[in-house]
């Protein structure tokens, strides 16, 4: 899986109903990739319900938002307890992984520019040449 493209095409539901905004870092996709793959195994046969509202950065690491219907009553309520437990460990690793290699990295807290990121893409920052960290035109 090389892009959100591939990863929508995989999940299709996943990706489908009201979104807020998409936004996928190079550095995150493996670890968001994997969350997805993890939450549709979770969901089992029963996919209903489920779908992703957003995917961003904030305070310097990942954050992903999704809705779980209520509907699915005959659903087992851990289900929805294990999605967030994983979607927070998939927030928190983010914190230590470089938003545009997938390096070991880290957040610098220096104000301005809160960011995980390895040490040649940290200094490329500052620098003020880091290239964008996003996924961008036809690879999403
Ligand atoms: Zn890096």
């Amino acid at each position: 899986m090389k892009n959100p493209k591939e990863l929508k095409a995989l999940y299709p539901y996943q990706f489908a109903g009201p979104q807020i905004s998409m936004s996928f870092s190079r550095g995150w996709f493996s670890l968001f990739a994997q969350l997805c793959a993890d939450i549709d195994q979770e969901l089992g046969d029963d996919k209903r319900g489920f779908h992703w509202r957003q995917v961003k950065e904030k305070f310097g690491q990942a954050r992903v938002c999704y809705q779980l219907a209520e509907g699915a009553v005959d659903r087992d309520p851990d289900v929805a307890e294990k999605i967030m437990s994983m979607r927070v460990q998939d927030e928190v690793a983010s914190s230590k992984v470089c938003a545009l290699c997938g390096r070991p990295g880290m957040i610098d807290l220096k104000p301005g520019w809160m960011l995980a990121l390895c040490e040649e893409h940290r200094a490329q920052a500052d620098a003020g040449t880091l290239p964008s960290i996003w996924f961008e035109g036809d690879e999403l």
